[in-house]
Parts: C-alpha cells; structure tokens; sequence
C-alpha cells in the first residue's frame, strides 16, 4: 500500500512554536490559565474567555472519534475525520497507518505524527 504525502504546513507567528514541537515529536495545546480550558488550533487569545493568558502545553495525545469519513476512491485512500482530545478540544485530522475500515465513532485513538516535506509533522491519530 502506498502511503500518503503530506505538505508542511504554513506557518505563522502564532502557531511557529506548535510547528517546531512537532519537529521534536511533541504535540502541544494551548491551556488558558484564567478559564482552565484548551484549545486547538492554537492562538494567542482563549476562545472561551478572550484572555490573552494562555500557555503551552503537551497534549497526552490520546481521545476518541467524533465524526469520520474515508475517501475510498482517491488514489490513496484516506479517512479524514473530527477527533475529541481527552484535553476537550476537537480537531481535524486524518486516521492513518491501521484498517480504515474499523474506523468508527467513539473509538479511542492515539497521535501519530506523520512526515511532511519540510520539518514539522503533522497530527495524525491511529486506532489506539
Ligand atoms: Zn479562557
């Protein structure tokens, strides 16, 4: 099976010290130290509360899927989907390197960090 290409990603001021921990295989959030939540995509003012108090910290990598959708007929089939971290937030990313046809709602995941063209990785979960 042939694997998926991923492009590096367009980094901005705001998310460059996200991108550079993925280089050195760490996964981090933003946690808002006046409202206690997290978020993801990072930014530099909370979602919640508009503080600008937020800091950076190591997610455990780990949630469940919220919502999938496998494209079977692309050349390299891939399965796009909304994973809830154990942290709060939802994100989108891919389910790579397991069957994609176990892929389903509620099921526990783990980060992978995949491969790009440039230095940082990018977010990817497997079936935990
Ligand atoms: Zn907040």
């Amino acid at each position: 099976m042939s694997e998926m290409k991923y492009q590096s990603p367009v980094v901005n001021p705001e998310t460059k010290p996200f991108w550079d921990a993925t280089a050195e295989g760490k996964f981090l959030l933003k946690k808002c130290n006046d409202c206690g939540e997290f978020h993801y995509y990072p930014r530099a003012l909370c979602p919640f509360c508009f503080s600008d108090k937020t800091e950076w910290v190591e997610s455990k990598g780990t949630g469940t899927v919220y919502t999938h959708s496998t494209m079977r007929r692309a050349p390299v089939p891939f399965c796009l989907a909304y994973v809830t971290l154990d942290e709060g937030p939802t994100m989108m990313t891919h389910i790579v390197d397991c069957d994609l046809e176990q892929v389903a709602i509620g099921k526990p995941v783990k980060l992978v960090l995949k491969e790009t063209d440039g230095d940082a990785k990018l977010p990817c979960f497997t079936l935990a």
